[in-house]
């Protein structure tokens, strides 16, 4: 496995490969890698002959009362993590090969950005947005795959490559969980052990939400009322920030359970205690 750290010598690298034919897959990160990201990583490996992990901790996607400076950082166990999972290449540039002095440029997607964790963070997606950018034009891949866990980032970019005519297709990989449901996350690791075990509240409400639809209840606002109980009750909950019913593709708001709301996206930010955590469970219309 060969670590880059040069945007140029990337670009050389991805040109000479692909005029060779091969297949090349990304699979972005801020590393801290864990079985999220390694399933993402060995889905890759499976469908390209060249598979490239991207590890950059993206500090114009945080705000300034994010955790950029105490974001979990550990390249070496990365590198042993990524290529035991099947990578090829590591690019792992720094910040100042990533946005020079004189950086002017920011790609912003209308809408879908302001809603969600768009609202409770704003500038965040277009952070996110301006980096997948600049990572799909310097490492040219055929194929970037992407988690549902970050749900409504996955359809923000689905959107971006559409509207852009960027030429990278967009794979969709199913959330990783720890066993009591809990979805895996680097930021787990800030949770004290009261709090982890409190933490799969979240899956719990969302999965609440769940039975609840499928039961028969078509009225969304008793579902959210039920979910939030269910949130506020706990105690290691120190705030919610959303708790939404959305349409998975344009990601409006839906209130009602009918016909036309063909597949559900069950959305919710909390915090416990001082750690952001998020989850999703996507509902098909088969109840
Ligand atoms: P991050 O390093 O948090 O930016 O995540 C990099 C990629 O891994 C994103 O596409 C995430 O959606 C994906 N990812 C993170 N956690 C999980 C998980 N538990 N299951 C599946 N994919 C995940």
């Amino acid at each position: 496995m060969e670590i880059i750290k040069k945007s140029k010598r990337m670009v050389s690298t991805s040109e000479l490969l692909k005029s060779k034919g091969e297949k090349i897959g990304l699979v972005p990160t801020m590393g801290y890698l864990h079985k999220g990201h390694i399933s993402l990583i060995k889905r890759a490996r499976a469908e390209c002959s060249k598979v490239f992990v991207s590890i950059f901790v993206n500090p114009i996607q945080f705000g300034p009362k994010d955790d950029f400076a105490r974001y979990p950082r550990n390249f070496k166990r990365d590198c042993s993590f990524s290529e035991k999972a099947g990578a090829d290449y590591i690019f792992f540039p720094s910040t100042d090969e990533m946005y020079e002095k004189d950086f002017k440029t920011f790609v912003e997607v209308q809408d879908l950005g302001n809603v969600m964790c768009g609202r409770a963070r704003p500038g965040h997606f277009r952070g996110v947005c301006t980096v997948v950018l600049k990572l799909f034009n310097i490492i040219r891949p055929n194929i970037a795959y992407f988690g549902q866990k970050d749900y409504q980032q996955l359809v923000i970019i689905r959107k971006m490559t559409k509207d852009l005519n960027v030429p990278v297709e967009i794979a969709e990989c199913p959330t990783v969980r720890e066993e009591d449901g809990l979805a895996v996350s680097s930021r787990n690791k800030y949770l004290s052990s009261d709090e982890r075990k409190n933490a799969v509240v979240l899956f719990q409400s969302l999965k609440l939400a769940e039975e609840l639809i499928i039961n028969g209840q078509k009225n969304l606002e008793i579902v959210r009322k039920a979910a939030l109980e269910k949130l506020e009750s706990n105690p290691f909950v120190s705030k919610i920030d959303y708790f939404d019913f959305r349409d998975k593709d344009m990601l409006y708001e839906i209130e009602r359970i009918d016909q036309k709301a063909a597949r559900i996206l069950i959305a919710s930010a909390i915090w416990i205690g001082e750690t952001r955590l998020i989850d999703n469970i996507l509902l098909e219309n088969n109840f």
